[in-house]
């Protein structure tokens, strides 16, 4: 007898980010006290000049369906914007606005990859990547990179990853889950090799404007201009702007046809991102200035964050952390514990009420990642707490 459930309702994976905060937000409803370094959310809240604008849109009645791919103020603004950075060739007609960059990312996906193709997605990913490239019956290829390498991938392990059915590179430079940046002179070789074997590259820049140490994110589109048509660009105002409800995300690429076909996709599928939040966004580009200053604010308070939390957990006995210089999170080495990451996390929630998400979930076991968008008691209390979790893992490893 056939299964109730499609094909695609039974290989697919609930995200297991989303499933950690839903896991600690009861908790916290019941009445916990929870520490969470879960989900990947700004704590700041959205600035006001972003509500107000999207307040004044509620009030003037924009409140109907908009132009598929996004209002076209919004697609003109983030097209001068990425002009102004260098991208050749992007015009509002390149612009697609999505519900969410886990929309754009899906989008990108399903208009470039088929039954049978092989998607290259360096590890630890983001864990919906995989889950995408299922969806659109892709293959993914994962490709290892350790803490000992920064996280990132070497040349030669992309070059052994391409085959002749390999369609598309993931990058994801700041990343999700390690928070490393890659330089430009690392990305542009790894772009390089991927355009020149024919593959396309999905460079997802939701953290570009998180970055600490005097560190720039740098786009594959502007570092290989050549092959701009290859490249596809997806960003949002989520983790920049702590817009994360508002789900708008952003998708630009030279290539035309790419364009076309990820707004044809949004036509069936969403028909438009939220109207009124889309003027809400635009803000952020008619008052440069203030966008600047609540970015600026964030971004202090985050790299505080980072630093402390940072030194803390590499002062507990067994862990060791890479310092990752981007985003918003911390990916700590837990191998000298001996147990799954999976176990670890649920041991450490259910014992200490600490919420963290497992490295298994990013395809890198040996591995707990922290959100340091959290406030700053919760990174002193919660390190207490993981502490005293560790130190008992180790008497029980011992006895
Ligand atoms: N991207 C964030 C995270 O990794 C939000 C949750 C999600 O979409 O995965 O925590």
């Amino acid at each position: 007898m056939s299964s109730v459930l499609s094909v695609w309702a039974r290989n697919i994976a609930p995200s297991p980010t989303l499933a950690v905060d839903a896991k600690a937000k009861k908790l916290a409803a019941e009445g916990k006290d929870v520490c969470g370094f879960g989900v990947g959310e700004p704590d700041f809240d959205t600035p006001q000049f972003v509500k107000d604008a999207c307040v004044k849109a509620l009030s003037e009645g924009k409140t109907k369906y908009a132009p598929t791919p996004g209002i076209p103020p919004l697609r003109k603004a983030i097209a001068e914007h990425y002009t102004a950075r260098g991208f050749a060739g992007i015009g509002e007609g390149q612009v697609v606005v999505s519900p969410g960059g886990k929309m754009s990312c899906y989008l990108a996906i399903l208009a470039t990859v088929s039954p049978g193709d092989e998607v290259i997605v360096p590890a630890p990913y983001w864990v919906s990547y995989p889950e995408m490239v299922k969806l659109a019956g892709g293959t993914t290829k994962f490709v290892l990179a350790e803490d000992t390498n920064g996280f990132k991938i070497t040349p030669e392990q992309l070059k052994s990853a391409i085959t002749p059915k390999t369609k598309l590179l993931v990058l994801n430079s700041p990343s999700n889950p390690t928070g490393a940046i890659y330089s430009p002179e690392e990305l542009k070789v790894l772009v390089e090799i991927a355009c020149q074997a024919g593959l396309l590259v999905m460079s997802d820049e939701i953290y570009e404007h998180l970055v600490y140490d005097g560190c720039k994110s740098s786009s594959p589109a502007t570092l290989c201009p050549q092959f701009a048509e290859k490249i596809i660009t997806v960003s949002g105002f989520a983790k920049t702007y702590s817009m994360t409800g508002w789900r708008l995300g952003t998708l630009v690429t030279a290539n035309k046809a790419i364009a076309k076909v990820v707004s044809d996709l949004q036509s069936q599928m969403s028909s438009n991102a939220t109207t009124f939040a889309q003027w809400g966004a635009l803000a952020v580009y008619t008052q440069p200035e203030k966008a600047a200053a609540s970015l600026a604010e964030m971004s202090v308070a985050f790299d505080r964050r980072r630093k402390a939390l940072h030194a803390k957990l590499n002062a507990i006995p067994g862990l060791s952390c890479f310092r990752s210089q981007a985003a918003f999170y911390l990916f700590p080495n837990i191998k000298a514990f001996g147990i799954p990451s999976q176990e670890f996390a649920s041991r450490l929630l259910d014992e200490e009420l600490v919420a963290v998400v497992p490295g298994s979930a990013f395809g890198a076991e040996g591995y707990i990642r922290l959100s340091y968008a959290t406030s700053d008691e919760t990174i002193d209390k919660g390190v207490e707490r993981l502490a005293r979790f560790c130190a008992k893992l180790l008497a029980e490893k011992k006895a």
